[in-house]
């Protein structure tokens, strides 16, 4: 539908910082688990899914990886290309489409904001978060936390 909007991503990221500054002032109201965040689930399926064909994972990392949705990798990779990629940047597992990474690679060369980003390593997706708001998850800081056992990368490279 809207899909050709994400070869615009110096748009969207604008789009993104606007979105974020809008609903700061209203964050009190951000909450899991009431009537704003089924109004959020049904914006965000139908917004994002018509640009970005979100997959509702709750944990959105967008700005992160070039406007391009690491969830429609069929391998949910969310750090980076498999060693499968073909060498014209076709995915493996379905040859009838562009490789993510390799979207995500191309569209971040074109966002002065968030492009560097595509170089951190994220988490895991954390499952628990499937089918909640993206947005409610990101200022309850919910997005943010890792589960028990899991290692951030930050401690890592501090060790
Ligand atoms: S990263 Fe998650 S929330 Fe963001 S567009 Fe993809 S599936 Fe949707």
């Amino acid at each position: 539908m809207l899909r050709w909007l994400q070869d615009y991503p110096r748009f969207l990221e604008v789009a993104y910082d606007l979105t974020q500054r809008l609903l700061r002032p209203f964050r009190r109201w951000l909450k899991p688990g009431g009537a704003v965040e089924r109004l959020f689930v049904g914006a965000e399926q139908a917004g994002k899914g018509a640009v970005f064909n979100c997959q509702m994972c709750g944990q959105c990392v967008l700005h992160s990886t070039g406007m391009t949705c690491p969830m429609n990798c069929p391998k949910n990779l969310r750090n980076g290309p498999c060693g499968g990629v073909r060498a014209d940047g076709r995915c493996e597992v379905k040859p009838e489409m562009r490789c993510v990474w390799v979207q995500a690679w191309e569209r971040s060369q074109h966002m002065p904001a968030y492009g560097h980003e595509l170089l951190n390593v994220l988490p895991p997706v954390n499952r628990r978060l499937q089918g909640t708001a993206a947005w409610i998850n990101d200022f309850t800081g919910a997005a943010q936390q890792n589960p028990a056992g899991w290692i951030d990368i930050r401690d890592i490279q501090t060790i």
